[in-house]
């Protein structure tokens, strides 16, 4: 009987260690804004935000936004598209349409991802650290300005940033 619950305690003790809910192989961040005629899409609003879980917050998808903050995506598990990206949030993004909420916007779509234009950023890996700027029918003026207007949210939530004083961490991986 002694033995019995060793053994057993032994097993629920590997169990614990093994399944570790904070622990993901893979988890990347990217800050990144869309800007459609100069005006900034809004993803902190709640239907495009996934609420925690704890250790099972992949339940829906590997990409999400987290914690009222619409400007720094997460990606876990597995690499993933910017084109996946959107698909999450039941939208769509091609090289000349952006479409969220069924509304369609097409035009000079333009891509830029750390400060250089990209054109193929629907089929790009959504990578750690990486700012990309989204923009429909910029004048140059209001590029710049949109490109100065990509945060920094990445590095903090990747750890590789200092983490500024009363900046909540996501919660599941404190
Ligand atoms: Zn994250």
């Amino acid at each position: 009987m002694k033995l019995f619950l060793i053994v057993l305690a032994s097993l629920l003790l590997l169990g614990c260690t093994s399944t570790n809910p904070t622990e993901t192989a893979y988890h990347v961040h990217s800050d990144f804004k869309v800007y459609l005629n100069n005006q900034a899409f809004d993803f902190s609003l709640e239907k495009y935000q996934t609420p925690y879980v704890c250790g099972d917050e992949h339940k829906e998808s590997n990409i999400h936004l987290h914690g009222g903050n619409g400007e720094v995506v997460h990606v876990h598990d597995e690499p993933a598209t910017w084109k996946e990206f959107f698909e999450s949030l039941g939208g769509q993004l091609s090289s000349t349409c952006f479409i969220m909420d069924s509304e369609t916007s097409c035009g000079d779509l333009r891509f830029f991802v750390n400060g250089e234009e990209v054109f193929n950023l629907p089929e790009r890996e959504i990578n750690d650290l990486d700012k990309v700027l989204i923009t429909l029918n910029a004048s140059q003026e209001e590029l710049s300005a949109q490109l100065n207007s990509i945060t920094n949210f990445a590095c903090i939530e990747s750890r590789k940033c200092d983490v500024p004083e009363g900046y909540v961490l996501d919660k599941c991986s404190t």
